[in-house]
C-alpha cells in the first residue's frame, strides 16, 4: 500500500494516483504524524470473532471492535432487522413522538434492568450517557428541592467519555488538559487497583475495598454532602485495566451513597449487556444503581445507541405537570438502532451468550494467567470476558514501565507485533501499561490459546527489548 503525504485540499484525485485513507480520514484519539510515512491498518471485513483487511489478513477481534461486537460480525439476523425497519421507517425522532421499536426495546430494556430502573431514556452512544446523567441529575436534585447538590465524584484513571461534561468525569489527567477549563464540580478518589494497593493493605482486598469505598465518604464530606449529587463507578473499570471491585466494594458505596443522598450511577457503556457474564454489570456484582448509563454491546455494533437507564425515584419528579427534561438528541432512539439492539438481544437469549460467558470466564482467565511464568506479566485481572494483563520491569518488585518503557516498549513494539500475529487487541498506557482483551461473546478456548500463543510470542522478544 502507497501512503502520499497529506493533500491540502479536498479536490478529488485526478487521474490514477492512488490514496491513502489518511490523507482526509482523521482518526480518532490517534497520533496522526504517525501515518504520515506508514499506512493505516484498514479493515474491510468481520465474520464471528475474526476480522480480515484490505490485504486480505486474517486477525482474531480479541476486543470485540472497541468493547462492542458482542455476538461478533456477519449476523445476518440483525442486518435484516436493520434492513426491514430501514425500509418501513428510516428516521423518526424521538423529540415528543415516538416509534415502535425504541418503544419496544425500552420495555426491554426496563424488564432485563436490575430494581426499578425502568426509564429508558436514548442517546447515540456512551458519552452521551453519561452526559445525560449528569444533566439528568443535576436537574433532579433542582426539583425536589435540593438545587445545591450539583457535584460528581469519580474514580481515578476512570474513561467516562469526551464530551465536556463526561470529559470532566473522565479522570485521565492527560485526556483533559488540552480542554481545560472543562465543566466544574467533579472530584476524583481511589480506583480499585488492588496489584498496587497500599503496603498496608496489600495482603487483605476485603479490607482495601472498604478503604478505597471509604473514599467517597471522605470526599462527600470534604465537598460538602448538600452540593455533592452522584458517583459515577464502572463495575470493572476499563482505563488502567479492568480493575475489578473487591469483596463488599460495591455494598459499601451503596450505604454510603444513600446516608447522604447522593446518587449512584454505574456507568456500564463497556460493562452491560454480557460483557461479564451478565446482562448488567451491576447484576454479577449485586448492587442496585440509580441510574446504568450504556452503549457499546447494546447493538453488537450493527448501529450506533446508548441508553441512560433510569430509576422509578428519579424519574418521578419529570412525571408531574409541565415538567421536561430539555435534553436529546437527534439520532437518539433512531428507529433502525433500535431494531438492531433487539435483534442483538434475541441473539442473546437464543444463544445463551450470557451463560457462554459465565461458563467461559474461568477458563479464559486460567489461559491468561499461563503469561505469569513470563518474568514481563505483573498481573492478570478482570471479570466475564474483560481482562488486562499489566507488564512490568520487575516481577517480584512490581516496577512499573517508566513513560520511555510504554512509548519504546507498549506503543512501539508490543502493539503493532500482536496485531503482526493476528491478534487484535488494545496496548493502554492511560494508567501502568496493560494490554487488553475483550473478544466477542462467542469465543471459546480455541480463541483463548491463540491469544495466549501470541502473547507468550511477543512478550518473550518484548523483555529483552527493556
Ligand atoms: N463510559 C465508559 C465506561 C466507556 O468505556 C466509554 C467508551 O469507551 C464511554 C463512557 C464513552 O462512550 P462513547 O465512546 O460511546 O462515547
Amino acid at each position: 500500500m502507497t501512503t502520499l503525504a497529506p493533500v491540502e485540499t479536498s479536490a478529488p484525485f485526478e487521474g490514477s494516483a492512488p490514496t491513502s485513507p489518511t490523507d482526509h480520514l482523521w482518526l480518532h484519539f490517534a497520533r496522526m504524524g504517525s501515518y504520515v510515512d506508514k499506512p493505516v491498518p484498514t479493515i474491510e471485513r468481520g465474520e464471528g470473532a475474526y476480522l480480515y483487511d484490505t490485504d486480505g489478513r486474517r486477525y482474531l477481534d480479541a476486543l470485540s471492535g472497541l468493547f462492542v461486537v458482542q455476538a461478533g460480525y456477519g449476523r445476518e439476523d440483525i442486518v435484516a432487522a436493520v434492513a426491514e425497519q430501514t425500509r418501513k421507517l428510516a428516521y423518526f425522532p424521538i423529540w415528543s413522538y415516538a416509534t415502535p421499536p425504541a418503544i419496544e426495546l425500552a420495555d426491554r430494556l426496563a424488564a432485563l434492568a436490575p430494581g426499578d430502573l425502568n426509564k429508558v431514556f436514548f442517546t447515540t452512544g456512551g458519552s452521551e450517557a453519561v452526559e445525560t446523567a449528569w444533566k439528568l441529575v443535576k436537574q433532579y436534585f433542582k426539583l425536589i428541592g435540593k438545587p445545591g447538590k450539583t457535584k460528581v465524584i469519580s474514580r481515578n484513571v476512570a474513561y467516562h467519555g469526551t464530551t465536556q461534561g463526561a470529559l470532566s468525569i473522565t479522570g485521565v489527567a492527560g485526556f483533559r488538559a488540552p480542554f481545560e477549563p472543562l465543566v466544574p464540580g467533579v472530584t476524583r478518589v481511589p480506583n480499585t487497583d488492588f496489584y498496587r494497593a497500599p503496603d498496608h493493605l496489600a495482603e487483605d482486598e476485603k479490607q482495601f475495598g472498604l478503604w478505597a469505598a471509604n473514599r467517597f465518604e471522605e470526599a462527600i464530606l470534604a465537598e460538602g454532602p448538600d452540593t455533592v449529587a452522584a458517583v459515577f463507578v464502572e463495575p470493572v473499570q476499563n482505563a488502567g485495566g479492568s480493575f475489578p471491585p473487591p469483596p463488599g466494594y460495591f455494598d459499601r458505596l451503596r450505604e454510603i451513597c444513600d446516608a447522604y443522598d447522593v446518587l449512584l450511577v454505574s456507568d456500564e457503556v463497556i460493562c452491560a449487556y454480557g460483557r461479564l457474564g451478565t446482562m448488567f454489570g451491576a447484576d454479577k456484582f449485586g448492587y442496585q444503581p440509580d441510574i446504568i448509563t450504556s452503549a457499546k454491546g447494546l447493538t453488537s455494533g450493527y448501529s450506533a445507541l446508548g441508553a441512560a437507564i433510569v430509576s422509578d425515584r428519579i424519574y418521578e419528579p419529570f412525571s408531574q405537570g409541565k415538567v421536561s427534561f430539555a435534553h436529546g438528541y437527534t439520532f437518539g432512539g433512531h428507529p433502525a438502532a433500535c431494531a438492531a439492539a433487539l435483534a442483538n438481544l434475541d441473539v442473546f437469549e437464543r444463544e445463551d451468550l450470557l451463560g457462554h460467558v459465565l461458563r467461559n470466564e474461568e477458563p479464559l482467565r486460567q489461559t491468561l494467567e499461563k503469561l505469569t511464568d513470563l518474568p514481563i506479566v505483573g498481573d492478570v485481572r478482570g471479570n466475564g470476558f474483560f481482562w488486562s494483563v499489566e507488564l512490568v520491569k520487575d516481577q517480584a518488585a512490581k516496577t512499573p514501565f517508566t513513560r520511555d518503557d510504554c512509548e519504546r516498549v507498549l506503543r512501539g513494539f508490543v502493539a503493532p507485533a500482536i496485531y503482526q500475529a493476528g491478534v487484535y487487541c488494545r496496548a493502554d498506557d492511560r494508567g501502568q501499561a496493560v494490554v487488553q482483551f475483550a473478544p466477542p461473546l462467542i469465543c471459546g478456548q480455541a480463541e483463548f490459546d491463540q491469544i495466549e500463543a501470541a502473547m507468550r510470542s511477543v512478550l518473550t522478544d518484548a523483555w529483552t527489548k527493556l
